[in-house]
């Protein structure tokens, strides 16, 4: 075992004696989730946990985002990311903490579910956060837990650091972040470069003329017009990106109409878009702008389909430096087989606006969070599809060892850079 493993196992070595009140956290976080920039109660716990610890607690940045800050000696400055905010879904776990919570959402109530994880995510950083503060003689630096809003509406890293985090804030030597996904429970798994896609959503108006049911001929139809647009829109990723490519284009909603026999005024398409690199995101929103026009052109369509961004993630990329310092220290903590290379996923995430905005080296992994026992057999029979993902009503990771295993990679990773 390496000196910084050594380092990392003693500051590991309460990790059993707060588990129990680390479940209890995560519990009472997930049965009380908040919608993105809501989350008030989450960051009120995380500040409360780290006052109590010893760190210097800013709040409300960037609408309710939390910094903490621990000195403690000459050293680095390492930042560590956890995302707090749940997703408009009605939770179908049957689990005995499962949500009954309802929120508002533009006006109307809406359920709400910690269906991606970031309850397990505070969770981890409150435990990482409160085990380096209760050995500091296992580590030199300045350890800075940051508690972000709204990840998934793109919104939360970019409203922190437009309220100045980077002005607030000394600059860290790294940041540090992790996500809970499908995978064997505690497992590790990360990549230099490339880790999570680009992100790009729009929303896409186009305008028919409606008409009664029975008098087609008088209306310039906007759900044939949308529907065409629809199918069109799938000739992109087969026809267009290179094989050796990848990208996404999912069109998640498509509204028009109110009653069979009246033929709308308009019909309104939401699609998601993910890549890789810039130049295929580039021909990928040409293409997307380029085949709407023309299907309303094609449909005869009044006015031109007006198209509206919605959200943007940046890709992730992962600093090659960092992530095999990361890893070697995963590597000699972890056993052998529980830190995995991952492919790129295209999931997307925020995190990478920090380092990159920022300019510093950063490092985002994934943690497993399916049982262990489940995730192999269904490894074994081709299902691994079947088990829900993240966003999934019945999304749900196993408690143990995927919260020790959060907490333990966190320490670890941090190590490699805290060590005396
Ligand atoms: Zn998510
Ligand atoms: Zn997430």
């Amino acid at each position: 075992m390496s000196e910084k493993s050594q380092q990392a196992q003693s500051v590991l070595a309460n990790l059993k004696a707060v588990l129990p009140d680390l479940e209890s956290v995560y519990k009472d976080i997930h049965s009380h989730p908040e919608l993105s920039m809501q989350e008030k109660r989450t960051a009120g716990i995380a500040a409360e946990r780290l006052r109590a610890t010893g760190y210097e607690v800013t709040t409300g940045v960037g609408n309710t985002g939390v910094v903490g800050v621990l000195r403690n000696g000459d050293g680095p400055t390492i930042m560590l990311r956890a995302d707090m905010d749940a997703l408009p879904v009605r939770e179908a776990t049957g689990l005995p903490y499962a949500s009954m919570v309802t929120a508002e959402q533009n006006g109307k109530p809406v359920p709400v579910m910690h269906a991606c994880g970031h309850d397990m995510h505070v969770t981890w950083l409150i435990g990482a956060a409160t085990l380096f503060a209760k050995t500091r003689n296992a580590w030199r630096g300045t350890l800075m837990p940051v508690f972000q809003p709204a990840e998934e509406t793109g919104a939360g890293a970019q409203a922190m650091i437009d309220d100045g985090l980077f002005k607030r804030f000394h600059k860290p030597s790294a940041i540090l972040g992790q996500h809970v996904m499908v995978g064997s429970s505690g497992d590790i798994g990360t990549r230099s470069g490339v880790i999570t896609s680009a992100g790009d959503s729009f929303e896409i108006r186009m305008f028919g003329r409606g008409a009664h049911g029975s008098m087609p001929q008088a209306s310039i139809d906007p759900v044939v017009m949308a529907a065409a647009t629809v199918l069109r829109l799938q000739t992109i990723v087969s026809r267009e990106v290179a094989p050796t490519d990848a990208a996404v284009v999912t069109v998640g909603s498509l509204q028009a109409g109110t009653k069979e026999n009246v033929i709308p005024d308009e019909a309104v398409i939401k699609l998601n878009v993910r890549t890789f690199n810039e130049d295929v995101r580039k021909r990928v929103l040409a293409a997307i702008e380029r085949i709407v026009n023309a299907e309303a052109e094609a449909s005869g369509a009044p006015k031109k389909p007006e198209i509206t961004p919605l959200d943007r993630y940046p890709l992730v990329k992962n600093d090659p430096e960092a992530t095999k310092r990361a890893i070697d220290a995963f590597r000699s903590y972890f056993p052998a087989e529980r830190v995995k290379e991952t492919k790129p996923t295209t999931a997307s995430e925020d995190f990478g606006s920090f380092g990159t905005e920022w300019q510093v080296p950063s490092v985002f992994w994934f943690v497993g969070g399916t049982d262990p026992e489940t995730y192999a057999k269904a490894k074994k029979t081709g299902t691994i599809a079947d088990i829900p993902t993240n966003h999934n009503p019945r999304f749900a990771p196993v408690i143990h060892p995927t919260l020790e295993a959060g907490v333990e990679a966190m320490v670890v990773a941090s190590q490699a850079w805290l060590s005396p």
